[in-house]
């Protein structure tokens, strides 16, 4: 997949029949895999939103999937996950200027944030005719990382302190019909049963003879979909504001 994001102006849709709302799904899994900062193991002293609430908008959904983290590793996200939701907002409206912006919120923050606005504003270049923007691939990937160790933890109560194998990630408009295909993947039956008692097992869906996985959990509507498999290794996709696809894979 394409590291770049292509600026265009694009349709903003979430495909209604492919993902379920968030529900309250309790977790009753091996007391053994928490209690720990997920994304380094430190020690738990607070809860993370999972995703950000940089990421949604007011009013905020219920049941908010949380994950422990340590101080360091909450506070150190912040600025790289605020940095993406701007650049996700400026790449969709083909500009910085704050009263171009969909979400309120983040013309807020460019206003009020000079500096973050110029980084983005000598980010975007003109590639012919087209708006192409630089994005900053390892603060983009490092994001990912976090969310997908925060939705891994949440949903299978497996957290994946390793690097993971792979991250990838490009604006979902830039996948082959193919690639989205195979992306979206609607409902499709686990290869390997989630730990018994995580959210993970309780989303499992038996219909007649056959079990399937839930599919994708939206957040907020038009803001943040993800989904955690366990087929090929473990994936978490991610969906942020129907544009940035990801897909964080480990073995
Ligand atoms: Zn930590």
């Amino acid at each position: 997949m394409l590291e770049e994001f292509n600026a265009r102006r694009v349709q903003i849709g979430t495909p209604a029949d492919k993902v379920s709302e968030m529900r309250q799904v309790e977790e009753f899994g091996d007391i053994r895999n928490q209690g720990f900062c997920v994304h380094c193991g430190g020690l738990n002293e607070t809860n993370d939103h999972m995703p950000s609430k940089v990421f949604l908008d007011k009013p905020y959904p219920e049941n908010l999937p949380v994950s422990p983290a340590c101080a360091k590793c909450n506070e150190g996200f912040s600025r790289d996950e605020e940095y993406l939701a701007c650049l996700l907002e400026c790449v969709i409206a083909g500009e910085v200027n704050p009263d171009g912006i969909g979400r309120e919120s983040i013309s807020r923050k460019l206003r009020n944030q000079p500096a973050l606005a110029a980084r983005l504003a000598a980010a975007r270049r003109l590639d012919g005719e087209t708006v192409a923007w630089d994005a900053e691939t390892d603060r983009v990937r490092s994001v990912l990382v976090k969310l997908a160790r925060g939705h891994a933890a949440f949903e299978l109560n497996e957290p994946q302190l390793d690097a993971p194998l792979s991250v990838r990630f490009a604006p979902l408009t830039s996948l082959t019909p193919d690639q989205r295909d195979a992306f979206e993947q609607e409902q499709v039956a686990p290869a390997i049963w989630p730990e018994v008692g995580s959210r993970a097992m309780s989303r499992l869906m038996v219909v007649g003879d056959e079990v399937f996985e839930e599919g994708w959990l939206l957040v907020q509507e038009d803001r943040y979909r993800y989904r955690v498999l366990q087929d090929d290794g473990l994936r978490v996709k991610i969906v942020i504001r129907e544009y940035l696809a990801a897909e964080v894979q480990w073995k």
